[in-house]
């Protein structure tokens, strides 16, 4: 078995004062300690689960590369070990949320409490909740909106499972698209991934023309630019705000 954990040294590296590296000695008691608790039928299970232990317990750590060997079974081919080898990190998630039914600030707070509760989530920021107007279908309510930065382990996929949990958690019934909802949690970055499938696509592709999106997310990652528009989040609200220009 061998771990390989990477974090951002160079406060250590200013410093020479231990609370900013990560103490290895500790990490291999911790990791020796974890596989002796706990037993797993395959080395995939052995070795994820190890390294999402590393990165629950070391939060200096940001990515982790684990590799857990075991003697090949006695058949008759020149082979000693074979071995799984898996990386894992925290990814950074900012999250768009909305509410306009029932009580709209709880509706936001329980929503975040739930994605704090996750084990394999952390609430890094949050923007002020913001009134808005209805967009769409004007027939409803004004809504409340927020923007969250989240750290995970989840994937796109996994991320959007906790999100679609909480919205039916909270009450949410899907009747009219963009109508009256308890609470919206929408996945607006995932890193500075690019993807598009049936059920993601990531940035939110609505999210530059959306002012209750782009404000509450400038208060908290100005300076983060979109992978697709190669724009900052400060200049995509700057822009979102200019009325368009007429011609002719
Ligand atoms: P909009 O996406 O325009 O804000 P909405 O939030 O009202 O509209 P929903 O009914 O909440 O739409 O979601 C419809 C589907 O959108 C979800 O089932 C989900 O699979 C898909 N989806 C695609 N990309 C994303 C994303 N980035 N975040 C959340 N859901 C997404
Ligand atoms: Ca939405
Ligand atoms: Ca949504």
């Amino acid at each position: 078995m061998s771990a390989d954990l990477y974090f951002d040294s160079s406060m250590a590296g200013q410093t020479d004062d231990l609370q900013y590296s990560v103490n290895y000695a500790d990490a291999a008691r911790h990791i020796k300690n974890f596989l002796e608790k706990n037993t797993y039928k395959l080395l995939e299970a052995a070795a994820e689960q190890t390294a999402r232990s590393i990165l629950q317990n070391y939060s200096l750590v940001d990515h982790v590369r684990v590799e857990i060997k075991k003697p090949w079974a006695p058949i008759l081919l020149p082979i000693d070990t074979v071995s799984v080898r898996i990386e894992r990190s925290w990814h950074r998630v900012y999250v768009g949320l909305g509410s306009n039914m029932g009580n709209k600030k709880e509706n936001l707070e329980r929503a975040l409490e739930k994605i704090r509760a996750d084990e394999t989530c952390r609430l890094i920021s949050c923007s002020d909740f913001i009134a808005t107007k209805p967009v769409g279908f004007l027939d409803q309510d004004d809504f409340l909106n927020a923007a969250a930065e989240v750290r995970t382990l989840k994937t796109p996929g996994e991320f959007l499972s906790l999100i679609q949990d909480i919205e039916t958690d909270l009450g949410r019934v899907r009747t009219i698209h963009w109508g009256p909802r308890t609470i919206d949690v929408d996945i607006l970055f995932y890193d500075s991934f690019i993807m598009h499938t049936e059920t993601l696509t990531i940035p939110h592709p609505e999210m530059q023309s959306r002012l209750f999106v782009l404000e509450p997310l400038a208060q908290i990652a100005p300076d983060v630019v979109h992978p697709v528009l190669k724009q900052t989040v400060r200049e995509l609200y700057e822009i979102a705000q200019k009325p368009p220009a007429v011609s002719g």
